[in-house]
């Protein structure tokens, strides 16, 4: 897609980019319509980008994580619009960066949330920015031991995310010319999305956790816990957790959640 970069964007369902561009914070001179260049639709193990997290929530072929995960997140409406391409890289909800403070994220040598107001951040890797990544998907996706098929690579899931860093502020290791075009998970023995939030419907996680069982052991993907979608090999893991004031409650829910989790795919 050599459309991409220098001012031009990729547009999928639209349901994250188009109010960042509404509220200047995304900048674009032109858009390209990526559904019709990205595949679309599941085939066995491999899932197409631009497929919407609502065929992914009604295809039974598709493990239980993968499609709780789905059916949890948002609004009908925006699971119909919204792809899972473009919900592995939505942008975070920290209510600072959305209203355009000069954060670390945004370039600035502060975090606010760190400071201030919390209660929805993070409790792993938030020293530097304390966000906490939105994606339910992405933490399903990491139980299932997913990779990510771009125009230019295949590699784990976990690859796709990066913490910021004073050289780096992006929180994504894509090109900005690269598209992922696939998704593709290894089909558990069971799997399950338990997702903790403020109201039952319509509201991102306070914590989420996927747990997928194979043969090896139970996989665990965690949403609402870290500035990236976050595995963890146990819930021994937990231990390491270095909360805010203001999120401790978060490592309860992880503890409550894993522990259900684990149970329930007979872990
Ligand atoms: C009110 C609201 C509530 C929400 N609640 C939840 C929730 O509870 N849980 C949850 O997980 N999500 C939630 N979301 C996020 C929602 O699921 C995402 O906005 C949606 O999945 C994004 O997909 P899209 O196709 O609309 O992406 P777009 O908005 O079109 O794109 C998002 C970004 O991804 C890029 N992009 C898209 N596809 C590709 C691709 N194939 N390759 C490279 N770049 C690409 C775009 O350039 C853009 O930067 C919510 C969103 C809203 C607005
Ligand atoms: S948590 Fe991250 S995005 Fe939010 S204010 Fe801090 S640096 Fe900015």
């Amino acid at each position: 897609m050599g459309a991409l970069g220098n001012g031009t964007r990729g547009l999928a369902g639209g349901t994250d980019l188009v109010p960042l561009l509404r509220d200047g914070l995304v900048a674009a001179d032109r858009l390209v319509d990526l559904r019709r260049v990205i595949p679309s639709g599941i085939d066995g193990t491999a899932i197409g980008a631009g497929t919407t997290l609502a065929e992914l929530e009604a295809d039974p072929q598709i493990p239980d994580a993968l499609r709780e995960a789905c059916r949890l997140a948002a609004s009908p409406q925006l699971r119909n619009m919204g792809t899972i391409g473009g919900n592995l890289l939505q942008a975070t909800r920290c209510w600072y960066w959305r209203l355009n403070y000069p954060c670390r994220l945004h370039g600035g040598d502060v975090c606010h949330a760190r400071e201030g107001q919390h209660r929805e951040h993070a409790i792993f890797a938030n020293d530097y920015c304390a966000s906490a990544h939105p994606s339910d998907v992405a933490a399903a996706l990491l139980a299932l031991d997913a990779t990510v098929e771009t125009t230019r690579a295949a590699g784990p899931l976990a690859g796709l995310y990066r913490l910021p860093d004073d050289h780096d502020r992006n929180l994504v290791d894509l090109g900005a010319d690269e598209l992922i075009t696939r998704i593709h998970y290894e089909r558990p023995e069971q799997s399950v999305y338990l997702k903790a939030m403020d109201r039952k419907r319509w509201a991102f996680a306070l914590v989420g956790v996927a747990a997928a069982r194979y043969d090896d052991g139970v996989r665990l993907g965690l949403a609402g816990v870290a500035p990236i979608p976050w595995r963890l090999a146990s819930l021994d893991d937990l231990e390491q957790a270095t909360p805010l004031p203001g999120t401790a409650y978060k490592l309860e829910l992880a503890r409550a959640l894993g522990r259900r989790a684990i149970a329930a795919v007979g872990g």
